[in-house]
């Protein structure tokens, strides 16, 4: 196997350089605060693993483009190879988090009437900027993403970065699919008594035949996800006091393992 890329949690690996299939292995660390902390969690690969695939699979089903294939092994599932769009596209259906920061007035946990859709550019350098696209100057402006957007930007993207998308058409089409992604996982959630508060998803572009996919992974640290109880996503470990205790350690694999299990037989969802 030939290494394309390692980031914190998962490993993209091919058989030979001009393969068109990537394999993508989650790995059992859990990492927060740009990596400051960072926690070997033995079973947490292997339920993001299970949670990644359930979720992709729920998507193909309902026609979402994505890069998904198939669940390999334990930790491990087969993908489309793409040529990744270095964004993160955040969506939010109500205020938490980083949005709290950037919209001081916003009180947390408003619901939106529609959910809102950001984007953030992944560049250490630069913190991971939100970027915002000024339709009349055709420029991505770029804003801290934990000051008060009323600050104004911090600067302008005018280095072209590869596969950074500047046709308002592309932007368009990732903006609608990633609302259909996020209303298709919000119901999945709500009919296990849950509530998706918001979601992070990648995007690229098919290596073979181009067209825009969703990739990466969808597991339980891409999103806020809440029971009637409590907090079941990585925000809790977020949350947590650092070092964690071993009770700590304890919970947070259960709820990982939890959210691997709800999300195991997701059903079909009616969009209408
Ligand atoms: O921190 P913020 O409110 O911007 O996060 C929004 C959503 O995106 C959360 O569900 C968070 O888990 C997810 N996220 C992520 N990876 C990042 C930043 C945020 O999955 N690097």
């Amino acid at each position: 196997m030939i290494k394309l890329a390692e980031g914190k949690t998962k490993i993209i690996e091919v058989e030979d350089k001009d393969s068109t299939i990537v394999t993508i292995t989650s790995k059992d660390d859990l990492t927060a605060g740009d990596g400051a902390r960072r926690l070997e969690l033995p079973g947490k690969g292997a339920a993001s693993n299970e949670t990644t695939s359930s979720v992709f699979q729920l998507l193909n089903r309902e026609g979402v483009p994505t890069h998904y294939l198939h669940w390999e092994s334990l930790k491990r599932f087969s993908a489309r190879r793409a040529r990744q769009i270095p964004i993160e596209v955040v969506i939010r259906g109500q205020a938490e988090g980083s949005y709290l920061q950037r919209h001081p007035e916003v009180s947390k946990g408003i619901e939106f009437d529609e959910p809102v859709v950001e984007f953030y550019l992944k560049d250490d350098a630069r913190h991971d900027p939100l970027m915002v696209w000024d339709t009349e100057r055709r420029v991505w402006l770029l804003f801290d993403a934990h000051q008060p957007v009323s600050n104004g930007p911090i600067g302008e993207l005018t280095d072209v970065l590869e596969n950074v998308p500047t046709d308002p058409a592309a932007i368009e089409k990732m903006i609608a699919v990633a609302r259909k992604v996020f209303i298709i996982l919000r119901k999945a959630w709500a009919k296990k008594g849950c509530r998706l508060k918001d979601l992070k998803i990648e995007f690229g572009y098919d290596w073979e035949i181009g067209g825009l996919k969703v990739t990466d992974v969808i597991d339980n640290d891409s999103w806020r996800v809440e029971s009637e109880k409590e907090e079941l996503s990585k925000q809790r470990f977020r949350d947590m006091t650092w070092p964690l205790s071993e009770e700590d350690k304890t919970v947070i694999l259960q709820l990982y393992r939890r959210v691997a299990k709800l999300a195991r037989d997701f059903p079909v969802i009616d969009l209408d």
